[in-house]
């Protein structure tokens, strides 16, 4: 028997094994200690060693967190015109880019880049991003302040800008040499960690690249990618990574249910949803059917690759007679789809299966989709309120079908731990040859673009072979993810 008290929510620990900081004012983010218990418990435990080092970084945050003395001397500094070596507070400010996905991969990356180099990271909140995830560290803010000296980052930077780590060093306004004083080193470097970009930048994560970025006081970065698994391949992170994430495919899982709690708005919606049509079921499944609409192939064509896949794994209910008598005002089971689309054709073809036939297990279907926003429309605040809600809410499915490439897919499974099946080739590549679905052999989500490093000359490292525990997507024959 356990004693409940208010550390504990239906025989669960609320702070998720040590994961969350118990230091916050639980109505300011109603979500951050309830959101998890819509799942079952997950089968991935925190390591102590993790929790020892969220911890360490809330204090360095809330001691050079904006608003800090700390900070305000930075800017100064970085007003300036010239960096400071050696200073107490060092920032990873980052600049966001494409669907919410994208950028929330992207923000666990580079938030575990700044644990293990020892930076704040704070970021850039256009419009588009406010009030969709709460605080993530205790008494302080991980929002850029707005009269941060340098605006728009997002627009502003670009590979071939001139304050980018290689532009610096090509043009000799910083050197490899340990011995050059950084103190005649420009305010700030730019970290280009776009997908894409590790053809160029593959040697920033290499020690004698790290030495001299550690330098910089202030470092501002842009990445639309899930970078994390990449900085397994070097040496000098390698044994950090390990300790935090004994189990390295519950990486995502941990730093995203750590990072991302939808503030209360967003909560509402994900927990009326919930309370209204998928709770009082015996199983839930989801589907994320993500079509990209410049290329959309034809719906029939979808809807044959989804149940080909449902049939083949068992995922949803089968239709058939059903021997059992009474089995409607006596149902065996009730099962709930979610249906997760920009589109409502695949939920309405669904919904009316399941109303114009029975099921051989004689169990109910009921069959439910939140939105159908027709587009992509990133730079709308709402509409990025109601992709996490759904995020979410496919992440409390009991089995899940995410969508091959889509990093929307990919945040719900990796909030839920599951290992989804994924649709492969929905998109451009529907008549590629193959199969229609496969179950991930990881709750990982994949690394579309990795780097091969090249810290020494002719010793170019390919990520799918370098560790055992990298190995190549299921849904992208040039990625590669953690297992
Ligand atoms: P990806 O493009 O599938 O990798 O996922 P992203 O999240 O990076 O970008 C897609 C964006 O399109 C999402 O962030 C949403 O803005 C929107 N979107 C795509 N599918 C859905 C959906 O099923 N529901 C909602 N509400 N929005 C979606």
């Amino acid at each position: 028997l356990f004693q409940a008290t208010d550390k504990w929510i239906g025989g669960q620990d609320k702070l998720l094994g040590g994961l969350l900081s118990p230091d916050f004012d639980e109505r300011s983010c109603i979500a951050r200690y309830k959101s998890s218990f819509y799942r079952k418990p997950s089968l991935f435990e925190v390591s102590p060693y993790l929790v020892q080092r969220l911890r360490e970084y809330e204090k360095y945050h809330k001691k050079c967190g904006p608003n800090s003395e700390f900070y305000k001397i930075a800017i100064e500094q970085l007003k300036s015109g010239r960096n400071v070596e050696n200073t107490e507070c060092k920032y990873a400010v980052f600049a966001q880019g494409n669907g919410l996905g994208n950028r929330m991969l992207a923000i666990v990356s580079t938030f575990l880049y700044s644990i293990l180099t020892n930076r704040i990271l704070i970021v850039e909140m256009k419009e588009e991003t406010k009030n969709i995830f709460c605080e993530p560290f205790p008494e302080s803010s991980w929002e850029l302040p707005s009269d941060f000296p340098i605006k728009d980052l997002e627009w502003k930077f670009q590979r071939e800008s001139p304050e980018s780590f290689i532009n610096l060093l090509e043009n000799r306004s910083i050197s490899l040499d340990a011995n050059v004083s950084a103190e005649s080193f420009p305010p700030f470097v730019f970290f280009d960690a776009w997908s894409n970009a590790w053809h160029v930048h593959g040697r920033i994560f290499c020690e004698d690249h790290q030495k001299i970025v550690q330098k910089f006081t202030w470092m501002i970065t842009k990445s639309d990618c899930y970078y994390a698994p990449a900085l397994f391949l070097y040496p000098e992170f390698e044994n950090e990574l390990r300790l935090m994430f004994p189990v390295k495919e519950a990486m995502f899982h941990h730093l995203g249910r750590y990072l991302f709690q939808p503030t209360n708005p967003v909560w509402e919606m994900i927990e009326r949803f919930h309370q209204t049509y998928l709770t009082n079921t015996d199983e839930k499944i989801g589907l994320q059917i993500r079509i990209v609409s410049y290329d959309a192939p034809p719906f029939e064509k979808v809807y044959e690759r989804i149940i080909e896949c449902s049939e083949k794994e068992k995922l949803l209910p089968e239709i058939g007679i059903s021997n059992l008598t009474n089995s409607v005002s006596n149902p065996t089971k009730r099962t709930s789809v979610l249906v997760i689309s920009l589109f409502s054709e695949y939920y309405e073809k669904i919904k009316s299966t399941y109303y114009e036939n029975s099921t051989v297990t004689g169990e109910l279907v009921s069959v439910f989709q939140p939105t159908h926003e027709l587009a992509q429309n990133t730079f709308a605040q709402f509409h990025n309120q109601k992709a996490l809600a759904e995020m979410y809410l496919l992440s409390y499915c009991d089995k899940i079908a995410t969508t091959a490439m889509s990093t929307f897919g990919y945040i719900a499974h990796g909030l839920a731990g599951l290992k989804p099946y994924i649709l492969m080739t929905l998109n451009w590549q529907i008549a590629k040859p193959g199969p229609v679905c496969v179950q991930s052999k990881s709750v990982e989500p994949c690394l579309h673009s990795p780097p091969f490093p090249m810290c020494k000359p002719n010793t170019r490292v390919d990520p799918a072979e370098a560790v055992p525990y990298l190995r190549t997507c299921e849904d992208f024959d040039n990625g590669v993810k953690l297992f």
